[in-house]
């Protein structure tokens, strides 16, 4: 069969979301007022990241040594092998930072198309959004229309994620595998849902 997924990076492909791993670190703890207010999608993305680097106290060196220390799911690679052997396609969507997954994927030597907003430094960091949907608004990179443009004619599109950036995108796959937010979210709305902890969860559901 002909499927694609999509991925979300923070906390799903990484054990941790190294957004609250950078902002935890050097925005001291007005991040959280912020933060509540881009879950509640009171701002945007953009805004949410414009703000809270006004709050950061570090430079590039600090961060990279920093998003040096993540880790990824153990099953990860077994995954993309798993798709690799299938055919079928896989891409990162992350409304995160570019400079997270690429250091990650340095670190790991792994390859898969990512889309993520950028994490530009010039007297302070700054986020720039390449992959903003006017029409959306809210995401930095909007996950529903990628998946739209990058869907091509798969007959089966597969998302995979676990937090706030996720619930839009869900609402368009045909099949989800989430954790933590997510799950909630989807039992909630009757989106088709399978549960998992690691990829391999992912794999094994796959094979049955
Ligand atoms: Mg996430
Ligand atoms: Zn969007």
């Amino acid at each position: 069969m002909n499927r694609v997924f999509f991925l979300d990076f923070d906390g799903t492909v990484t054990k941790i979301d190294t957004c609250f791993l950078m902002v935890n670190a050097f925005a001291g703890d007005g991040w959280r007022e912020i933060n509540d207010r881009w879950e509640k999608k009171e701002i945007s993305t953009e805004e949410c990241a414009s703000l809270t680097f006004q709050l950061f106290s570090a430079g590039p060196e600090d961060v990279k040594k920093l998003l040096d220390t993540v880790e990824i799911d153990e099953y990860f690679d077994d995954f993309l092998e798993f798709c690799r052997v299938q055919g079928d396609e896989v891409y990162i969507l992350s409304d995160g930072y570019d400079l997270a997954v690429d250091t990650v994927f340095k670190k790991y030597n792994i390859r898969v198309p990512y889309y993520a907003n950028r994490m530009l430094y010039k007297d302070g960091f700054r986020i720039d959004c390449p992959y903003l949907n006017p029409e959306c608004g809210r995401c930095g990179v909007c996950k529903s229309s990628l998946m739209n443009k990058l869907k091509g004619g798969a007959e089966r599109v597969i998302y995979i994620g676990d937090g706030h950036s996720d619930t839009c995108p869900a609402l368009k796959a045909d099949l989800v595998y989430a954790k933590g937010f997510l799950y909630r979210y989807c039992l909630e709305k009757g989106i088709p849902v399978v549960c998992f902890e690691t990829f391999q969860d992912i794999i094994k559901h796959l094979e049955y």
